[in-house]
C-alpha cells in the first residue's frame, strides 16, 4: 500500500536508490528505509553515500504536504555537493538509534493493552519514552513495570494492515490516542496489530515480535493534571 520501503521492511538498513529532488539541504528520493518524524516517533537519522562521500543525514521529516518524504543532509557537509535527478545514490541508517524506537514504540502499545483508560499522549525517544493515560484509578509503578515485563517476557507477533479509512469512522474506538489522530485523506489506514494484545492504527515502525524488546524499567509515573498521568518508559539495555 505504502510506496516506502521502510513500511515494507522495518529491518532494512541499507538502500540504494536514485536523487528525485534535491533543495536546499533537503533532499527527496525515488524510496527511502528512513522513517520520518510523525505519530509521536522521531525522523531517522544516517548517512547518504554519493561515490567517495559520506553525507551525515540529521533529520528525515515529510515535506507539509506530506506527499514526499525529505532527508534532511547536515548543512556543514554539503559544500560543493551536486545532486541532480536520477543520479545513485545509497542510504545507510542509524540502526542502533531505530531499533530502540522499534522496541520503544512496540512497548508503548503493550501499555495501551495494559491500561484500558483514555490515552492522551505519547512520544518514542531511543533513551526515554512516554505515554499519557487518563487513569480512573491509580497505578502502582512496581505492580505496571512488572506486568509490562511479563507481557513482552510471553512475546507476540506484530503484524501491519492496511484498511480503508472508512473503518475509523465505523469503529471510532480503534483510536487509542486521542490526542494523536492518524492521518486521513490518503484512503488508507495503516493498523498495527499485537497478537492477541493491542489493534489501532499507527503510522510507526515495530519490533517483529514483543519478546524483541527485552526487559524495561519504568523510571517514573508523573502527574501531568488531575487524573492525567505520564508513564515514562526506558529499555534496560
Ligand atoms: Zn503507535
Amino acid at each position: 500500500m505504502s510506496p516506502y520501503r521502510f513500511y515494507q521492511d522495518a529491518y532494512q538498513t541499507e538502500l540504494d536508490t536514485r536523487v528525485v529532488r534535491f533543495d536546499d539541504h533537503r533532499l527527496v528520493l525515488a524510496d527511502t528505509i528512513f522513517y520520518p518524524h510523525g505519530g509521536g516517533q522521531p525522523g531517522d537519522i544516517g548517512e547518504l553515500v554519493v561515490g567517495e562521500r559520506r553525507i551525515a543525514i540529521v533529520d528525515t521529516r515529510y515535506s507539509q504536504d506530506r506527499a514526499t518524504i525529505e532527508h534532511h543532509l547536515a548543512e556543514a557537509e554539503i559544500e560543493g555537493l551536486s545532486l541532480s535527478e536520477g543520479d545513485a545514490v545509497r542510504l545507510t541508517l542509524n540502526w542502533a538509534r531505530r531499533h530502540r524506537h522499534m522496541r520503544m514504540h512496540s512497548c508503548l502499545h503493550l501499555l495501551c493493552h495494559l491500561i484500558k483508560d483514555p490515552v492522551t499522549g505519547g512520544n518514542v525517544g531511543s533513551e526515554l519514552s512516554r505515554a499519557e493515560f487518563d487513569l480512573s484509578a491509580p497505578l502502582d509503578k512496581a505492580d505496571l513495570e512488572a506486568r509490562l515485563n511479563a507481557t513482552i517476557a510471553q512475546g507476540a507477533a506484530v503484524t501491519t494492515q492496511w484498511l480503508p479509512e472508512s473503518i475509523l469512522d465505523e469503529q471510532p474506538e480503534l483510536v487509542r490516542t486521542m490526542s494523536v489522530q492518524p492521518p486521513r485523506g490518503h484512503g488508507a489506514i495503516r493498523m498495527v496489530r499485537v497478537e492477541g494484545l493491542d489493534y489501532q492504527p499507527c503510522g510507526g515502525t515495530h519490533v517483529r515480535d514483543i519478546a524483541e524488546i527485552g526487559d524495561v524499567r519504568i523510571p517514573s509515573i508523573k502527574s501531568k493534571g488531575k487524573q492525567n498521568k505520564r508513564i515514562n518508559v526506558e529499555l534496560v539495555d
